[in-house]
């Protein structure tokens, strides 16, 4: 089989769960990923012989796909604010989303050597772009998945940044800290809306990374927001991704543990996705 015919297998393979143009994407993912092609080598190389082993890599990943595995699973990585991240079952992908909120964050922190901590890192996508983005910034971050620390700290290493990686519930009593910025993507979607998700996200990606009580939506807000205040220093920044559906009540919540300048912020499809606010 010939590069152009195995494209040509993978478009029809992938017809019957992505749009065209995000099959395309895809395509372009998977030959990178199995033949190290970038787009110019992919149209140059239209008539080139595959090996057997991508035949079947092909075959292979074509089913996968059908049966709405991820395809950051498959290939093991996912590309995150202009870096390509480790990822496997024990983390989420990261999203676009919180793309924005390192974007917000790097944008309104412009001073050097502030002390940062990401609560429930996963992948640790958030904590290692901030450390690269920052001005010799001291970042910490925390989670309560021993499997998904294994991996931030590859990705750390990988991308040559310095994290102070700990194993954590914040859900249980933390010891005081001091920080200047406190980042967390926690758990926010409800049980009952996981019946509204899509496949690839709900048989595949974590569970505990995703989901909280239907009856106690803000859990981890509920812990995060007054050690964010005990742990903070004055003129300190929280920044929180959150579940649109409950904007006003993290807001709230907020107010009732003494942050100030509270913000609800959209993301780029125009759901209310974020909160910011200052501790003084
Ligand atoms: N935004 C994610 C999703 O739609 C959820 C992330 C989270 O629960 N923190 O699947």
């Amino acid at each position: 089989m010939i590069l152009k015919e195995a494209i040509e297998q993978l478009k029809n393979g992938l017809a019957a769960v992505a749009e065209p143009q995000e099959a395309q994407a895809m395509i372009r993912i998977i030959c990178e990923d199995i033949f190290n092609y970038d787009q110019v080598d992919v149209a140059l190389r239209q008539d080139s012989e595959l090996p057997e082993f991508a035949q079947q890599r092909i075959t292979d990943i074509i089913s996968r796909l059908q049966r709405h595995e991820p395809l950051q699973y498959i290939v093991g990585s996912a590309r995150f604010h202009g870096h390509r991240f480790k990822v496997t079952p024990a983390v989420l992908i990261p999203r676009p989303e919180t793309e924005q909120l390192v974007d917000l964050i790097v944008d309104e922190n412009s001073a050097s050597d502030l002390r940062v901590l990401d609560i429930g890192t996963g992948s640790g996508c958030i904590a290692i772009s901030l450390a690269r983005a920052l001005k010799f910034a001291q970042v910490d971050a925390l989670d309560v998945s021993r499997d998904a620390l294994a991996v931030a700290r590859e990705n750390a290493a990988a991308l040559k940044v310095r994290v102070n990686f700990f194993e954590s519930d914040i859900l249980s009593p933390q010891p005081a800290a001091r920080y200047d910025i406190i980042v967390s993507n926690p758990p926010y979607v409800c049980w009952n809306e996981r019946e509204s998700m899509e496949c690839n996200v709900k048989d595949y990606e974590p569970g505990q990374a995703l989901f909280v009580p239907d009856n106690d939506p803000l859990l981890f807000y509920k812990a995060i927001a007054p050690y964010a205040a005990q742990s903070l220093e004055k003129g300190g920044r929280l920044y929180l991704e959150i579940n649109q559906r409950f904007g006003q009540e993290v807001k709230k919540l907020l107010e009732e543990n003494g942050l100030d300048e509270i913000r609800i912020i959209e993301d780029s499809y125009g759901n209310t996705r974020f909160a910011a606010a200052v501790m003084r």
